[in-house]
């Protein structure tokens, strides 16, 4: 997968890229990343990439030029179609499930905003998706994009060493994932349910979903009404 990241501050990204499963990903070439400061694509004398905008009002609006541009540059470079996520407090609210879906893609293009927005126009000619990561205002869009393609590149076949841990994640299969121990067995008296000790591994199955479910219905029970239950799981929450 080739990601893409349109920016005006792209040394926010260094960290984020340069460490941790995102810079092992990009180590086993599974995942090339290349950010790209769209001032540089401004065709103003002075690098200008925002504006006044039209009818007055407070703050500074993104000028379509250097976006449209920097994306055609990008397109062309790498003769593709990409997905164009725009990152956007009004947008299609993320989760699991897009995660998944644009895991699928060959190239991603993220356009970052800043000030008070964007001209419509970007929006309206070159953007594929409008993605919000929560029902908050950021000062501009990076944290987002990091937000999303990390959730992204984990999903990518060979990225984690575990092929099954991404299934198991929480809303992955629809619910919270189960509770984890490690040792010791006692910590200061707060003990391992014996269940996880007993090496009964289809009773431990059973325990993890269980506990799978019930923390779902206590935590998030917004996430039952969409999670179609099989009988055994609907007798498991009545007891
Ligand atoms: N005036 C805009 C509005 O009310 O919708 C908010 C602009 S915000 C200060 C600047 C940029 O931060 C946005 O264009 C977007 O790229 C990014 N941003 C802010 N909050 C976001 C969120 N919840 N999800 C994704 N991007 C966000």
């Amino acid at each position: 997968m080739k990601i893409d990241v349109l920016t005006l501050f792209p040394e926010m990204f260094s960290g984020v890229f340069g460490s941790s499963i995102l810079k092992k990903a990009a180590e086993k070439e599974l995942v090339s990343y290349h950010v790209e400061n769209f001032r540089d694509f401004s065709d103003n004398k002075h690098k200008a990439v925002d504006d006044y905008p039209y009818g007055g009002g407070a703050g500074m609006v993104l000028k379509p030029q250097p976006i449209f541009d920097a994306v055609a540059h990008l397109q062309e470079k790498n003769d593709s179609n990409p997905r164009i996520i725009l990152l956007c407090p009004q947008g299609e609210p993320y989760n699991q499930q897009k995660a998944e879906e644009l895991s699928q893609e060959d190239h991603l293009i993220f356009i970052c905003g800043h000030y008070e927005g964007y001209d419509e126009r970007i929006r309206e000619h070159i953007v594929t998706d409008e993605i919000s990561i929560g029902d908050y205002v950021l000062t501009g869009g990076e944290l987002g994009a990091m937000v999303i393609i990390d959730s992204i590149v984990r999903l990518i076949p060979g990225v984690l060493g575990n092929e099954a841990s991404p299934i198991l994640d929480s809303f992955s299969s629809g619910l919270l994932e189960h509770p984890h121990y490690t040792r010791p067995a006692d910590f200061r008296g707060m003990k391992v349910p014996d269940v996880l000790l007993s090496g009964n591994h289809s009773k431990i199955d059973e325990w993890r979903q269980q506990e799978s479910l019930k923390r779902t219905k206590n935590r998030r029970p917004d996430l039952l009404d969409k999670h179609p239950l099989s009988e055994k799981q609907k007798k498991w929450l009545n007891e």
